[in-house]
C-alpha cells in the first residue's frame, strides 16, 4: 500500500461562500478510484468555515468569529464527506489536530495509531486543524503546513496538494503573463521561503508561501509533495494513477 495525504484548500473546497458540493464529490471519486489502485489516503480538508457561514453568517474578519464559524460547519462538512463516501461503499472519519501534537512524541504516537487503524480498515481519516484549541492555520496557512507534518509523522512518502493553482511557476502567474510553470523542483532557496514579507518579490506571494515551507519541511525530511489543480483533476489522476507527469510540480530531493 502506498500512502499519501491530500490536502485541499479553502478556495478548491467553496463557491460564492458555500462548500462546492461537486467539486467534493470529484475529491471523493479520485480517493476512491486511488484506494482501488493501491493506495491509501489521509485527506487534510478545510471548508469548515465556508459550511458554518451557511448556516451562521458572523463577520469572517474576526478570529473568534472563524472559530466559531469552523466549530458550526466541521461537523456539516463531515456530513457531506460521509454521504459521498457512502455512494461508493466507503467510510470516513474526522481526525481533529493541533500543531503542538507533534511536539510530543506521545501524543504522535497515539495519533498515528489511530490513523494507521482507520487505514488498515479502509477508512478515509479526514482531518483538519482542531481551530477552537489552535488558530494558528485558521490565521496563516489554511493547512499547508499542518499536512506536511500529517505527511512526516504519519508516514506517507508523498504530499498532495490540490489549490487553486495548477504549479509552482518561477513568478506569480496572476501577475505576469510570461510566468512559466516548474515541473520538479529539487530544491527552495531560502528567499523563497521568506517572500511574503517583500512585496516586490516577483517569487512568490500570499498562499504559495506556505506551500513552500511545507515542501521544504518534507525535502528536509525525504519525503515528497505535489502541487497540482484542484478544480481540474486530471493532473493529479495522471500523475498517481497513469505515472504521467504531465502537469503540476513535483517537489523532490
Ligand atoms: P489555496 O487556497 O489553493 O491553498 P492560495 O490561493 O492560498 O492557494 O495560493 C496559491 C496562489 O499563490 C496562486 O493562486 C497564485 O496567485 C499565488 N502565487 C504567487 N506566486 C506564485 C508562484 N510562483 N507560483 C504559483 N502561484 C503563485
Amino acid at each position: 500500500m502506498k500512502r499519501i495525504v491530500i490536502k485541499v484548500g479553502s478556495h478548491v473546497l467553496t463557491e460564492n461562500g458555500a462548500v462546492a458540493k461537486e467539486r467534493l464529490l470529484g475529491l471523493v471519486e479520485l480517493i476512491v478510484d486511488l484506494e482501488k489502485n493501491g493506495y491509501e489516503t489521509i485527506l487534510v480538508s478545510s471548508g469548515a468555515v465556508a459550511a458554518g457561514y451557511t448556516q451562521l453568517p458572523l463577520d469572517k474578519g474576526i478570529v473568534a468569529n472563524r472559530q466559531a464559524l469552523a466549530a458550526i460547519g466541521q461537523p456539516l462538512l463531515l456530513k457531506m464527506y460521509q454521504e459521498k463516501f457512502a455512494k461508493f461503499g466507503m467510510l470516513c472519519s474526522q481526525v481533529l489536530l493541533s500543531a503542538d501534537v507533534f511536539e510530543n512524541p506521545g501524543h504522535i504516537a497515539h495519533a498515528k495509531a489511530a490513523i494507521d487503524t482507520l487505514l488498515k480498515n479502509k477508512v478515509v481519516p479526514i482531518i483538519n486543524e482542531n481551530d477552537t484549541v489552535s488558530i494558528e492555520e485558521l490565521v496563516f496557512g489554511d493547512n499547508d503546513r499542518l499536512s506536511a507534518h500529517v505527511a512526516h509523522y504519519f508516514d506517507a512518502n508523498l504530499l498532495v496538494i490540490l489549490s487553486d493553482i495548477d504549479a509552482y511557476y518561477d513568478k506569480d502567474p496572476h501577475k505576469y503573463k510570461d510566468a512559466k510553470q516548474r515541473l520538479v523542483v529539487h530544491e527552495i532557496q531560502e528567499e523563497e521561503l521568506h517572500a511574503e514579507h517583500t512585496p516586490n518579490n516577483t517569487f512568490a506571494t500570499g498562499g504559495i508561501v506556505t506551500k513552500l515551507q511545507a515542501a521544504d519541511f518534507l525535502l528536509k525530511h525525504g519525503r515528497k509533495m505535489f502541487l497540482a489543480n484542484g478544480f481540474d483533476l486530471s493532473d493529479v489522476r495522471n500523475f498517481l494513477i497513469e505515472n504521467q507527469h504531465k502537469g503540476g510540480t513535483l517537489f523532490v530531493g
